[in-house]
């Protein structure tokens, strides 16, 4: 006998059908002697829709009250698949984050799991019942209804299997598994058998929203093994973990896109010590998660910065650069929401030269002008405009080989393009 914990997405559980297709697989897991925990999302895509209500009310809505809102998303579904179960005459009993005792640091909308008392999921177990517990969401030390970021379940299902020392944490999605592109966008993308944290995290960190970066660092802090894979067929998905002489180390594992950041740039600085410190210092004050930076050269003392941060931020971001030009008596500051980050991501590219060089003439190739570069050991991304993503992120998974040969014949060009998450 095992203890299980499958996360099923928004789109598995978007509809009353969906819904208890879930119940039934929940069911005959139980079937087969093991102790099942389900995590599940909110349905479809109210919580999407749930933000919009807010932002049709407030234009800068407090967090706290941002996360008691988009909580209830999760709360519709947890109580609708214990009741699909027990249409089907088995016993289930949904649990709130808080209910179950998720604890969270208090920052509101990407709060970090602090704690999972998994006693109250035990004693559930021990009673016989499946336990279906609300993605998402959790409480702080005093009280504070907290939720983890978007995609965060996938952080909560971890978190639980670690919490209760569960066997694997199958997470059960729209498509197979973690594949070398974003299927799409990139029909020619091939499902990844097993894939290592590292290079997980780079891909998750980079734009592959097929698992939220914060459950694939709780995985690999707490060695917990992910499984993901496909609620709508039982075809293996892709198991994560700690790769090993066993796991094919290729040279790329995967090719991502990201259109969720804008570019900020603040114009005409003093090029001086002290500069950048006070920018980034502001910009952190304001919770603005800053990612690639880039300096201009330096004209008559005088410099640009640019830097990307997540349009969710963009509110806080304009507020803290009018800020920096009133203090650094800088000229003006922009925002471009019209760029895309496609990064290239692989442990083999560590000791294999000749990867940069080759993604900057492939994009050349393609007409792709490159705006912005950041690297890391494992991963090089480029900041270029929105509309080139499809054919950038399709001409790199040619150059580098990843194509499906068998899907590539099918597809029509230009399939996908502009698509992102
Ligand atoms: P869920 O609601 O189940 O959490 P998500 O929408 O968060 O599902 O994640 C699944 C989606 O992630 C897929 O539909 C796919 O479009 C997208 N995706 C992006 N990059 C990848 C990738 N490399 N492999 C697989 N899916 C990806
Ligand atoms: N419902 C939340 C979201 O849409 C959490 C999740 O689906 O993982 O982001
Ligand atoms: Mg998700």
């Amino acid at each position: 006998m095992a203890r299980v914990v499958q996360k099923y997405g928004g789109t598995s559980v978007g509809t009353p059908d969906r819904i208890r297709a879930v119940a039934r697989r929940l069911i005959a897991r139980k079937a087969l002697g093991d102790d099942v925990v389900a995590v599940v999302s909110a349905m479809g895509h109210v919580t999407d829709e749930l933000v919009e209500l807010a932002s049709a009310v407030c234009t800068d809505p407090p967090d706290r009250e941002m996360d008691m809102l988009l909580s209830t998303g999760e709360q519709v579904s947890i109580a609708l698949l214990a009741m699909a179960i027990h249409a089907e005459g088995e016993d289930a009993v949904s649990f709130t984050g808080p209910q179950v005792g998720i604890v969270t640091d208090p920052v509101h909308g990407k709060a970090k799991i602090q704690e999972v008392r998994g006693d109250r999921i035990l004693e559930a177990l021990g009673q016989g019942r499946i336990v279906i517990v609300a993605g998402f969401q959790g409480v702080t030390p005093d009280g504070q209804i907290t939720t983890l970021g978007r995609g965060g379940s996938d952080t909560t299902a971890v978190a639980v299997a670690a919490g209760i020392d569960a066997a694997v944490c199958e997470i059960y999605t729209d498509v197979d598994g973690v594949y070398t592109a974003d299927p799409r966008l990139v029909p020619a993308a091939r499902k990844l058998d097993a894939i290592g944290y590292e290079a997980m995290l780079e891909m998750a960190a980079s734009g592959a929203g097929v698992l939220q970066l914060r459950s694939v660092e709780f995985a690999r802090n707490h060695g917990v093994v992910i499984h993901c894979r496909s609620s709508f067929n039982d075809s293996p998905g892709t198991i994560v973990r700690e790769a090993d002489a066993t796991m094919e180390q290729a040279i790329i594992s995967g090719v991502t896109h990201d259109t969720s950041e804008a570019k900020l740039t603040i114009r005409d600085v003093p090029d001086r010590p002290g500069v950048a410190a006070l920018v980034f210092t502001r910009m952190a004050e304001a919770n603005v998660n800053v990612d690639m930076i880039i300096q201009n050269v330096s004209e008559d003392g005088r410099t640009d910065i640019s830097f990307t941060a997540p349009k969710t931020d963009l509110v806080r971001a304009r507020k803290a650069a009018q800020d920096v030009v009133t203090e650094l008596e800088a000229r003006t500051w922009s925002v471009d929401e019209g760029v895309a980050k496609i990064s290239l991501v692989g442990a083999g590219m560590k000791t294999h030269p000749g990867v940069a060089a080759q993604m900057f003439s492939t994009l050349a190739d393609a007409g792709v002008n490159i705006d912005m570069i950041s690297t890391s050991s494992i991963r090089i991304s480029c900041v270029i405009e929105a509309e080139k993503v499809g054919t950038a992120v399709r001409a790199l998974h040619t150059s580098f080989g990843l194509d499906d040969d068998a899907v590539t014949a099918e597809v029509s060009p230009g399939a996908g393009e502009g698509a992102g998450k």
